[in-house]
């Protein structure tokens, strides 16, 4: 045991050192645009809630329900019997919400990753990543044993040069099946906040055959005519093979989806292992995700997202009367660069003191050397939180 620890706590050194060690904060009070730590209340700008759901009477209240009639726990995996009327209630909600055939609900969307391109990737299939996407999909790619290549960010040219390389492998592959070639990009950037040119992006599989996973785990909510992401506002619902959502987002619940072809989910449940060796998710998590998928369907829904995109734009500017440059996000992500991971933590830190709560982010989510503060609005903001964060903003420029 001494071993052990000494060896731990080097490496948590090394951590600290580099200003790179994460600490866990206690958040005393519900989801909102209000955070509770150690007694005090500070504006909260780091909650990916976007529409303010997480805490709406109507997903509560369908989360007792639930917890109520289908009790605490599911009890076994999906395929056992914790497979509940709920889960399919919220799945059959998800693909028409989608506009998709079907759709299958994981704990998690990291588990969504993870279990969509392992059951359909192998060793001698071919996996194209953006240079950005999130973790759960590194990870993915990793367990797939596909061979990887990754494109720079959301850069059409050094695609179509990675597909011309997919293809050559392709061909040289004399296996059971053909090589599958799989393109994996998100819609909204988690830590950037722009967007995938997904149109063209489309065009580009097409003409090289190879498949298309979207994750609109920041896009489910807040784009589109039905809001259900970037694939419906650019018309490309029945060309993107695999969609991915979360459904702890926008959402205001818990849960990662895949929504896409009957066959797909078909498939997914009998390979997906996240999904086969897992024990379903609470009654009341897939209860409150479609309640908030209604919310986000009705008139309610539309006012939310119209007031979270006045807000954004009212972010902006504050951002750039703090001096900060022009940020080119269409999301309700803004992030602002700091370079050394010191300097995020220290603005980060005064922020804090001056009652505003927003993340440092750092490696390994983002490069080294590119730190940032992520700054998110949620539709439950109000112009005078925005001008409290301004008050706190100018206190640190000229502080
Ligand atoms: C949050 C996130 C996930 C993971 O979803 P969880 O439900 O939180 O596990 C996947 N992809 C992206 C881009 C995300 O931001």
């Amino acid at each position: 045991m001494t071993d052990f620890n000494a060896q731990l706590a080097v490496e948590l050194a090394a951590l600290r050192k580099a200003d790179l060690l994460r600490e866990l904060r206690r958040v005393e009070s519900p989801a909102g645009t209000r955070a509770c730590l150690g007694g005090r209340e500070l504006l909260n700008f780091s909650s990916n809630d976007y529409l303010g759901l997480a805490n709406h009477p109507a997903l509560k209240e369908a989360a007792v329900c639930a917890a109520k009639k289908f009790g605490a726990g599911a009890g076994a995996s999906r395929l056992v019997c914790g497979s509940l009327t709920v889960h399919h209630q919220l799945e059959e909600a998800l693909a028409a919400f989608k506009g998709a055939e079907a759709a299958l609900t994981f704990s998690t969307g990291h588990a969504a990753a993870l279990g969509a391109i392992t059951a359909l990737l192998d060793k001698g299939d071919l996996l194209i990543l953006d240079k950005l996407v999130h973790a759960c999909i590194v990870d993915a790619a990793k367990l797939s044993g596909a061979k990887l290549r990754v494109f720079r960010h959301n850069d059409l040219n050094d695609l179509e040069a990675k597909l011309k390389w997919a293809a050559k492998q392709r061909s040289a592959v004399s296996g059971q099946r053909p090589a599958r070639t799989l393109i994996v990009t998100e819609s909204v950037f988690s830590m950037d906040g722009d967007l995938a040119p997904l149109r063209d992006l489309v065009e580009l599989k097409e003409r090289f055959g190879a498949w298309l996973m979207v994750d609109e785990a920041h896009a489910t909510g807040l784009f589109g005519k039905r809001r259900s992401g970037l694939v419906e506002e650019f018309g490309l619902t029945g060309r993107v093979e695999i969609q991915m959502a979360t459904l702890g987002k926008a959402v205001g619940a818990a849960g990662g989806a895949i929504s896409g072809s009957r066959n797909l989910i078909d498939l997914l449940v009998n390979r997906a292992r996240s999904f086969i060796f897992s024990t379903a998710p609470v009654p009341a998590a897939a209860a409150a995700a479609s309640a908030g998928l209604k919310v986000i369907e009705s008139s309610e829904g539309e006012a939310r997202r119209e007031r979270l995109w006045l807000l954004v734009e009212q972010l902006k500017r504050v951002l750039i009367e703090a001096s900060f440059p022009p940020p080119a996000v269409r999301a309700p992500i803004i992030p602002v660069a700091m370079g050394a991971e010191a300097r995020a933590m220290r603005f980060a830190e005064a922020l804090r003191k001056a009652g505003v709560f927003v993340p440092a982010i750092r490696y390994p989510t983002v490069a080294r050397g590119a730190a940032r503060l992520r700054f998110t609005v949620s539709a439950e903001h109000t112009a005078e939180d925005l001008a409290a964060l301004a008050k706190a903003l100018g206190g640190i420029a000229n502080g």
